[in-house]
């Protein structure tokens, strides 16, 4: 098996499930009981949100653990106040988000920022729709689909700007910047402060750790409200007993991605040139600002998840875009967005890359590749 697919799933690190083992059946007391070994297992939970917030340059009681980024990010928004001043343009958010962020915005009568063609982030669009309303504006680190990596600091600044603006002006209303960085902690160097944002989605799944469990930063400056009401964990804002070894596992795998963010550049820099090299007649789509194990891939005319089934007979496990999106049949919002035609999006195949991958199975998936787009090819030639 080649496996090519890691912006959907990655396997859980070893350290991670070893470092977990212990909480589900020995250390597996309620964080919240008054007795020893419980307050043992609070204190570990602790230190384990302390080194999540710590990788990204925040504190624990940053943080609000919930089970997964698609929770993290519906959480987000209700920093938004109840108010109904100007509801259309109270959110703005990127129009290539994840759906976690697109349809939360979308019930919330949100309005969406303009991509370029790169898929980086319109700026001047966004000035133009930020009004005296704007409350909260999602822009993700990295795309999901494209990997492409946005210019936070820049989405920052101007955020700045208009909170002086307004300041001067006597307009009270906040101005928060969300960002969903669900990709991003295995290849970038992620800090809060230095990205300028107030809230931010981090996922488990997507670095190696177990699924169910993501985190949401939350600035002073946020006031959220809880999404489910209970015992009060997470601050008030995420009451359910707390997932313990979700959390150490999550810990473990922050800590690695964190340690190895410099090699893993270098390592899926040189998989990216192979596959580019090797691979034949096709489009490259994700050509600049964009992290280097997605290896977006156009063959027009032909048909993408014919493709995706060809290959899974060969051994090759690739994707046609986000796996939520694939598994009902929906065209990519994103590829829609960056331009392309309906056509090119019916051939484009998403390739992301892991820690799974070396140099020997990238020649042999340009090599399967190849030979299956030809043959592709060839049957629809006549
Ligand atoms: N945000 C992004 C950018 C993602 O890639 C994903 C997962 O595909 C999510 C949010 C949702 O994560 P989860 O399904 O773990 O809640």
């Amino acid at each position: 098996m080649i496996y090519l697919d890691f912006a959907a799933a990655t396997p859980v690190n070893d350290k991670a499930l070893k470092a977990m083992g212990p909480y589900f059946a020995e250390e597996f007391f309620n964080p919240s009981s008054p007795y020893l070994p419980a307050k043992k297992v609070a204190a570990e939970y602790e230190s384990a949100k302390a080194v999540i917030a710590r990788a990204i340059g925040a504190k624990a009681t940053d943080l609000v653990i919930t089970a997964g980024a698609t929770e993290a990010n519906n959480l987000a928004f209700t920093a938004l106040s109840l108010g109904e001043a100007e509801p259309t343009f109270k959110i703005l958010y990127l129009e290539t988000e994840h759906d976690s962020v697109r349809r939360v915005a979308e019930q919330c009568g949100g309005v969406a920022i303009q991509v370029l063609p790169s898929g980086l982030i319109d700026l001047e669009d966004l000035k133009g729709k930020i009004t005296d309303g704007t409350e909260l504006i999602s822009v993700s680190l990295v795309n999901n689909e494209l990997g492409t990596i946005q210019p936070l600091a820049e989405v920052a600044k101007i955020v700045r700007e208009i909170r002086l603006d307004r300041m001067r002006r006597g307009v009270k209303r906040q101005l928060l910047l969300h960002s969903d960085a669900s990709q991003a902690l295995n290849l970038l160097d992620v800090n809060v402060a230095r990205l300028g944002v107030d809230l931010m989605t981090l996922n488990s799944a997507k670095i190696y750790g177990p699924k169910g469990v993501g985190a949401l930063y939350v600035s002073h400056e946020a006031k959220l409200r809880p999404l489910v009401a209970g015992g009060g964990q997470e601050q008030g804002l995420r009451s359910g007993t707390e997932n313990v070894p979700g959390v150490i596992g999550f810990a473990t795998v922050v800590a690695e991605a964190k340690k190895h963010v410099k090699n893993n550049r270098a390592k899926y820099r040189e998989l990216r040139r192979i596959l580019l090299d090797e691979l034949q007649g096709y489009e490259l789509i994700n050509k600049k600002h964009t992290l280097d194990n997605f290896v977006i891939l156009c063959y027009n005319g032909l048909d993408a998840e014919r493709l995706v089934f060809l290959l899974e007979d060969k051994g090759v496990y690739v994707a046609t875009g986000a796996a939520c999106a694939a598994s009902k049949g929906v065209r990519s919002h994103v590829l829609k967005a960056i331009g392309l035609s309906d056509s090119e999006i019916a051939g484009s195949l998403r390739l992301s890359l892991g820690e799974l991958n070396d140099a020997e199975q990238m020649h042999e998936a340009a090599r399967i590749i190849n030979e299956v787009v030809l043959a592709e090819r060839a049957r629809i030639n006549g």
